[in-house]
């Protein structure tokens, strides 16, 4: 094999909560990670020396800038590859957009490093060299239903909550998370997500109440900035979603339905020139 394409999943958060900072400055989360079928395309070719990674969208750096270079020069090195690798990225994740976009492109490249090159390593080994790469890489290179716990790293599956019908709305604006996360203030998070109850009801195929308890702490910081947040999560909500929150440390926000086509009457009603729309659907692990 000299060349792979892979598919690299966007990810959503069922439910996001920040328990406290630690004295190093990380903060400990406890959130529920799912991966959609909204994915990135991702190209990788055996060459003869070097490392190219090139994007189609020219905002995204291409070249050692980009947190997919990161990777592959972290597996190549460590595992003595003399051979050099060619990577095209298709990006269809938008950027900064609480998706997790640039560490599902990373785990796509540890994964497709670890076969064009035979490296034979174990998905703990890739999932504990991902973890040097970016906090969401582990769960990128996991997939599915996922509670994440400590400062991303402790992860624990859940029962699959696939098939589920989710619109994305994101608009126009970029979110950096570290600002997010500095402007965080947990002493002033007065409603937090049910993590268990959430938990219980993916156990029991509980849509309904999976979408109606979803919380994102982080939207106490983004929502008073940014007042699209709450147009756009009122707007779902009144187009028929069962529920709506923020993604991660935003913009993009997301409701879950009932059905496709209960999906595609809200998709028709929320489109528009300033908001980047996508239907899509929540995915089991890869195996
Ligand atoms: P998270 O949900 O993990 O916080 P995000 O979806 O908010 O991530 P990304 O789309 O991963 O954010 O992008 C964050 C930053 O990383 C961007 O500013 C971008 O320039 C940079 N970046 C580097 N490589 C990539 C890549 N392959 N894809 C997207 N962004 C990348």
């Amino acid at each position: 094999m000299d060349s792979i394409f892979l598919k690299a999943n966007a990810k959503i958060n069922l439910s996001l909560d920040v328990l406290g900072k630690r004295d190093d400055g990380y903060h400990e989360v406890k959130m529920i990670m799912q991966s959609i079928n909204l994915h990135d395309e991702v190209f990788m070719q055996i060459t003869e020396d070097g490392i190219e990674v090139s994007c189609n969208k020219h905002w995204v750096p291409s070249g050692s800038g980009n947190i997919a270079y990161k990777a592959a020069e972290l597996l190549m090195k460590k595992y003595g590859v003399k051979k050099g690798v060619k990577i095209k990225i298709i990006k269809n994740i938008p950027v900064a957009a609480g998706l997790a976009g640039g560490s599902a492109d990373a785990a796509a490249v540890i994964k497709g490093i670890n076969k064009l090159f035979s490296l034979n390593l174990s998905q703990k080994e890739l999932m504990n060299l991902g973890k040097d790469i970016g906090a969401d890489v582990p769960f990128c290179l996991k997939g599915g239903t996922v509670l994440s716990e400590g400062i991303g790293e402790m992860l624990t599956p859940t029962k699959p909550f696939q098939n589920v019908n989710i619109l994305l709305v994101k608009p126009k604006i970029s979110v950096s998370t570290p600002w997010v996360y500095k402007n965080l203030n947990i002493k002033n998070i007065s409603e937090r997500p049910d993590t268990e109850g959430i938990l219980n009801a993916i156990k029991n195929e509980d849509i309904v109440y999976v979408a109606k308890n979803m919380k994102n702490v982080l939207e106490t910081v983004t929502v008073n900035r940014y007042r699209v947040i709450q147009e756009i999560k009122n707007k779902l909500i009144k187009y028929g979603a069962l529920g709506s929150i923020m993604s991660g440390s935003g913009p993009t926000v997301f409701g879950i339905f009932e059905n496709k086509k209960k999906a595609y009457f809200a998709y028709e009603k929320v489109k528009n020139s300033r908001w980047q729309c996508f239907m899509t659907e929540t995915l089991c692990e890869e195996r």
